[in-house]
């Protein structure tokens, strides 16, 4: 099948300036040449640590953010195409779901209306079928009819959590970007809410590009998965082959850090040193070099390209 969705040699920065109207002095390269495809019905997984250029790119995708450079193709065209307009005739289609819904809800509307407010905006339904189409994903998304009436306060996070993803879901989107979605919950509450997107890639056929700081939260829910280190992709594989034999020596250190129950399998625990350098200065060569284990002198002189090893699995390394 065709992909839904194309990423083609994407970048985004933004201007540095020496105070609020001063020169521009630099650029952040938060999203640095990144490609990649998704395949309809699938999910996406994009790690990496706080810093990485996740959210940025997360939100060129949906069209929030002007890329500097590349392209991004949804459904085989160019979501700047068309212009404003097509832009904004996507918006339904292309839905964001962020970690703090409750920053997005307003406390005095109901949970039924806030709902049913964006239907009603993008003209999706008639008002008198507005109450049951409301209902319905509320259903679809685990929340009781009686909840309609509520208020945003009335709810605990992993609720709200619901409601953020209702009120995407209501515009019947082919895509969702989540970002960081179940960071702010709970460890329990977490297991539900992934369940709950996995039920949503399932039966309601929705793509998925979930961006997580943590590989754990990814494992369960994505078909394949890419780590990103200061603006660029550096590994990208299947969840199976990711998580059973990666290749880039940041990835190792990620998996490394997840604790697990069987202490044979335990990994040998690679600890990162030092801090993300800044995406204004990326490091020359190997952008990972200044925390590598591993680094030889090639790595600060040289940069990796993303070179395919096996079964489409991808690495930036210089010894994969
Ligand atoms: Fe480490 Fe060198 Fe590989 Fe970069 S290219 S990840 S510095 S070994
Ligand atoms: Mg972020």
């Amino acid at each position: 099948a065709a992909p839904l969705l194309e990423v083609e040699g994407l970048k985004t920065h933004f201007p540095i300036r020496d105070g609020l109207f001063g020169q521009i002095s630099g650029q952040v390269r938060a999203v640095d040449g990144v490609s990649f495809r998704i395949r309809r019905g699938t999910s996406f997984g994009l790690v990496g640590e706080s810093g990485s250029g996740k959210s940025t790119l997360g939100r060129t995708v949906l069209g929030l953010y002007e890329p500097t450079a590349g392209t991004v193709r949804f459904n085989g065209r160019d979501i700047r195409a068309g212009g404003r307009k097509g832009l904004a005739a996507l918006r339904p289609k292309m839905q964001l779901v962020f970690q703090d819904p409750y920053g997005s809800l307003n406390p005095r509307v109901r949970v039924g209306d806030a709902i049913g407010e964006a239907l009603l905006a993008h003209g999706l339904v008639r008002k008198a079928e507005l109450r049951d189409a409301v209902l319905e994903v509320m259903r679809i998304c685990g929340l009781a009819p009686y909840q309609f009436a509520r208020y945003p306060h009335e709810f605990s996070g992993g609720q709200r959590q619901r409601i953020g993803i209702a009120r995407a879901l209501a515009l019947k989107p082919e895509l969702i970007v989540a970002d960081e979605p179940v960071s702010a919950l709970d460890v329990s509450i977490q297991a539900q809410i992934i369940n709950l997107f996995s039920d949503l890639k399932e039966q309601q056929g929705v793509t998925f590009l979930f961006i997580s700081h943590d590989l754990a939260v990814v494992e369960h829910l994505c078909d394949e998965i890419a780590v990103m280190y200061l603006g660029l992709i550096v590994e990208t594989a299947g969840r199976d082959a990711l998580f059973d034999r990666p290749r880039h020596p940041y990835t190792q250190a990620l998996l490394s850090a997840i604790p697990v129950a069987d202490p044979d399998a335990r990994r040998d625990r690679i600890v990162l040193q030092g801090e993300l350098p800044s995406p204004a200065a990326p490091p020359a060569g190997c952008r990972f070099h200044t925390r590598c284990p591993l680094a030889i002198d090639r790595c600060r002189a040289e940069v990796p390209v993303l070179r395919t090893l096996a079964d489409g699995h991808q690495a930036a390394c210089h010894l994969a």
